[in-house]
């Protein structure tokens, strides 16, 4: 297997309206089953989810938690209205946000968006976003590509953040490679390969975090096109999730 990847370059700063699929189909020649890794903060951007933190109605509540956990009331104000389950208060917000992904913040950014006081949302539904941008390369390239949006997350128990998938189209999350067996024989019973993270992952090291302008990767050669599928699959059960009933009955 051969694999190249590569972040596009000359992308501009990405606008309320602006075409994705568009501009990438522009700056770079796709290939048939290219994956396209696109940062969730253009998606955003494009979807206009930028939001003034003076425009926020802070409630006493996001008084409380933004004093407890010295940040701004706006900026908690803005991710309990983009929160469905508020799984730690303090000292940060673990939400599970509407779409239904568990992260930080609502994963709502401060960084690479312009104006002192706005603040960026993640796509509304990132899974509907990949799919609305795969449609549309098609449609300028004829060209048959997967979508896989990205943000940067924390995890539980390690330091540092990665790449995490957010939203796919076109790919399947997993490889399941359950009911095969290894070099030895035995058969495999839990491994189900969460492939559309590690692919973020690694495309995160082309993107860096910061002032690089570099928000979409391609990745070519890795044959794992598949029509449907979307990233909800990846949410774990709640009834099957220990570690988010041991933090509810914490904090109830
Ligand atoms: P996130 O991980 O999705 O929250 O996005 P980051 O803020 O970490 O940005 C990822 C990459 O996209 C970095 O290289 C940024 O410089 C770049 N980036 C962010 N916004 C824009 C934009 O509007 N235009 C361009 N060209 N690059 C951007
Ligand atoms: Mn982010
Ligand atoms: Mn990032």
């Amino acid at each position: 297997m051969n694999v190249t990847a590569f972040a596009v370059g000359n992308i501009p700063l990405i606008k309320q309206g602006d075409d994705i699929a568009r501009i990438l189909s522009e700056k770079t020649e796709l290939k048939e089953h290219d994956i396209a890794v696109i940062s969730s903060t253009i998606v955003s951007k494009s979807e206009g989810r930028v939001l003034s933190l003076d425009s926020v109605d802070v409630t006493e509540r996001a008084k409380t938690i933004a004093k407890r956990n010295v940040n701004d009331p706006g900026f908690v104000q803005a991710v309990l209205d983009e929160s469905e389950e508020i799984l730690l208060e303090s000292p940060f917000l673990l939400v599970r946000t509407k779409h239904g992904s568990i992260c930080v913040n609502a994963g709502i950014d401060r960084s690479n968006v312009e104006g002192q006081d706005n603040i960026l949302l993640l796509p509304e539904d990132p899974d509907a976003s990949a799919l609305r941008i795969k449609q549309s390369i098609f449609k300028y390239t004829g060209k048959k590509v997967s979508v896989v949006i990205t943000d940067t997350n924390g995890r539980a128990f390690r330091m540092g953040q990665t790449g995490a998938a957010i939203g796919i189209a076109g790919i399947k999350p997993t490889r399941d490679w359950r009911g095969t067996k290894d070099l030895f024989g035995r058969v495999l019973e839990v491994k189900n390969e969460a492939i559309v993270d590690e692919l973020a992952g690694f495309a995160n090291i082309l993107m860096g975090e910061g002032s690089g302008g570099t928000p979409i990767v391609i990745l070519r050669g890795l044959n794992l096109y598949h029509e449907s599928c979307g990233i909800k699959e990846l949410f774990r059960p709640e009834e099957e999730d220990v570690i988010r009933r041991a933090l509810k009955s914490r904090s109830a």
